[in-house]
């Protein structure tokens, strides 16, 4: 049987050795550091006793993810899905809040919940939809089109006077901003409004 090295055993490596042992390789993997895992490590980084994600957050993508569905990752693993999605908090010590439920976060918007559920809740009901757009190459038919055509209206206004004139009180416009932030880049960008509707969905 032929030998396969992978080196480094982030994600990536970790996922070709999965698809290299699946093809009838035998693998090995050589990591550097003390300990495998790469971005995916979650090590005592502050106190004893308190455990931190080193760069993974997003975990809902690990469950849309191709690859993990492939790997049969649900029955391999059991998912922790905590009541809050995210938060943003605000600077008099209120904070804005995501929750699982999204009638429950647009009931705790108050006046602006109707217009997160209208932002919102097309995307969040067929996420499969929306995974199946932002997780393939774009030149193809997508699979529900009419999905892919509400992502992509709401992707183009993010961030501008159209979108921002949606959201009147500071609590929506924030959870919003800050989702829509996780893209480390200036705003707004496409790019931002993409992954931003992705995590918010
Ligand atoms: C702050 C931060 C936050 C992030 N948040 C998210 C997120 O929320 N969601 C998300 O999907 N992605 C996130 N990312 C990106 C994600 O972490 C990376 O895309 C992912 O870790 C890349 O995987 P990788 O296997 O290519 O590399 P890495 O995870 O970097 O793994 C590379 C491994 O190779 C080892 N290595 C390097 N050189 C050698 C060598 N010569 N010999 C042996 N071993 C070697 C390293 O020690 C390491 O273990 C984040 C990244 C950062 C920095």
């Amino acid at each position: 049987m032929a030998l396969a090295t992978i080196i480094g055993s982030g994600p990536n490596g970790l996922a070709a050795a999965v698809s290299l042992a699946r093809a009838g390789y035998r693998v090995r993997v050589l990591e550097a550091a003390d300990t495998v895992g790469g971005g995916l490590r979650t090590p005592e980084a502050t106190l004893p006793g308190f455990r931190h994600d080193v760069c993974s957050a997003v975990h809902p993508a690990a469950v849309a993810s191709p690859f993990f569905q492939a790997f049969g990752l649900d029955e391999r693993i059991e998912w922790i899905r905590p009541e809050i999605s995210f938060a943003h908090p605000l600077d008099d010590g209120r904070a804005a809040i995501a929750w699982r439920d999204i009638e429950r976060t647009a009931a705790d918007l108050g006046i602006d919940g109707d217009a997160w559920l209208r932002r919102l809740r097309p995307l969040s009901t067929h996420i499969d939809g929306v995974t199946d757009f932002t997780g393939n190459q774009l030149l193809r038919l997508p699979q529900d089109p009419i999905t892919a055509v509400r992502y992509a209206i709401r992707m183009l206004d993010q961030g501008t006077p159209l979108a921002r004139a949606a959201f009147r009180t500071e609590e929506a416009a924030a959870l919003m901003a800050g989702v829509v932030a996780h893209a480390n880049s200036p705003q707004p960008t496409l790019a931002g409004a993409a992954a931003g509707l992705l995590l918010a969905g």
